[in-house]
């Protein structure tokens, strides 16, 4: 039977892969739901090619070109915020992709999850945010989620077969990202159009920033935590640039496993669509002896700041990695602006922390609050 996918954030770096995964395996997968925030073309094209049952344009603005452009495709079209919740709550569908970016994809991913579905998750700020409840309201709803974030779906993959208790610690690899053995003097100066050149991944401009200060790494540590139910000692980060090694796990007997093979999202996005099968491709493949050397280095977290700040709030706990996540946010969009400067941007995350108030154990409702809190806390501090 064909799996019925809901695309959230479909005309995203991530989206506009899985449309092409889903392309190449037509007799297993079909598109139920496709949505956008604001690029109302792409949402038309990708709808006329993939008929999906529902869309959703977040922005409204757009909503009549879009109802009028797929009008007699018998597609239904929605728009808002609250429509990205409510369609997330249908069960016309077998597996969403979450594949909005930042704390937006929140609620449409939890709406999800109280449904028990099964959520193929590339949204890691989800589990940044609200990730203890995240994991309770998965068990207590029989909901599942695979990631589609490479490092762990690395670690996903290493898993299969074995006991979690076993799990000694994990390493997630880092690429380094474009300024990587770059220090201050230079960071000082750079300009969003180069931390926007990343030396391995095409990605959408969020991430692509919060891989060139760290932050990405930072954000993935706290994925991972939820992820596999780890404690924050087991987790640690290495720095391998040539981004083959897509993460380690080490067991307690001593032995380690690794996944590896070339950069390219499309393989975690269909291993996740199609687990628990392994589906075959004729993606460009890795040789070993194209990479004599695979290197590792320790990351330079005295100059990426923003990966000990992400390190300090998951140890902390409670709001502290809302309060980290909500406040990058503001400052990449103001970086991506050039409105600030690329170390600004960890002055700004390391002043929210200190000042937003500590929660131990936040309630959903305490988790908007302190996002919304933060956010405005981060524009006055630059503006
Ligand atoms: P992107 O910016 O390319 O796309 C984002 C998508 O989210 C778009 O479809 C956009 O319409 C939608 N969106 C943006 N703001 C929205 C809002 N306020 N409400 C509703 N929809 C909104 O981002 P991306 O690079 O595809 O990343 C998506 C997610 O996947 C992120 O959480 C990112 O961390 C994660 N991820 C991406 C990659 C990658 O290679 N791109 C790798 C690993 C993880
Ligand atoms: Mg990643």
């Amino acid at each position: 039977m064909q799996k019925r996918i809901a695309l959230f954030g479909s005309t995203g770096s991530i989206g506009q892969q899985a449309l092409e995964v889903v392309k190449s395996y037509p007799e297993l997968f079909t598109i139920e739901v496709l949505t956008a925030h604001s690029n109302a073309d792409l949402l038309i094209e990708q709808s006329k090619t993939f008929r999906p049952n529902m869309v959703v344009i977040v922005d409204d603005k757009h909503y009549q070109k879009v109802n009028e452009a797929l009008s007699g495709l018998n597609i239904k079209v929605f728009s808002g915020e609250k429509a990205l919740t409510e369609v997330a709550a249908m069960d016309h569908y077998d597996i969403m992709l979450a594949a909005i970016v930042g704390y937006a994809g929140l609620a449409s991913t939890w709406a999800a999850i109280q449904q028990g579905k099964t959520i193929a998750l590339a949204n890691k700020e989800t589990l940044v945010v609200a990730g203890d409840l995240v994991s309770e309201a998965v068990i207590a709803n029989k909901a599942r989620i695979i990631p589609v974030d490479s490092e762990h779906s690395a670690l996903f993959q290493c898993l299969v077969g074995e006991n979690p208790d076993h799990i000694e610690k994990i390493t997630l690899t880092a690429s380094g990202g474009p300024f990587l053995g770059k220090k201050p003097n230079f960071l000082i100066n750079v300009k969003k159009d180069h931390a926007l050149q990343h030396p391995n991944w095409t990605m959408g401009a969020k991430i692509t920033i919060d891989s060139a200060s760290l932050m990405n790494k930072g954000l993935e540590m706290i994925e991972a935590k939820w992820l596999f139910g780890l404690k924050n000692e087991q987790i640690e980060v290495i720095v391998h640039p040539q981004s083959i090694v897509h993460s380690f796990v080490h067991f307690h007997d001593g032995s380690v496993k690794a996944q590896m093979g070339l950069p390219d999202m499309k393989l975690p996005i269909q291993y996740a669509l199609a687990f628990p099968e392994r589906l075959p491709n004729n993606h460009k493949r890795y040789e070993i002896k194209n990479f004599p050397s695979l290197t590792f280095e320790v990351a330079d977290t005295k100059t990426f700041r923003n990966l000990a700040l992400a390190k300090e709030a998951m140890f902390r706990g409670g709001n502290a990695p809302c309060v980290l996540n909500a406040a990058n946010e503001i400052v990449v969009e103001a970086f991506l602006k050039n409105k600030i400067g690329f170390l600004e941007m960890s002055d700004i995350i390391e002043k929210c922390l200190e000042t937003i108030p500590f929660l131990e154990h936040p309630s959903m409702d305490d988790y908007v609050a302190c996002d919304a809190e933060t956010r405005k806390l981060a524009l006055t501090l630059y503006k």
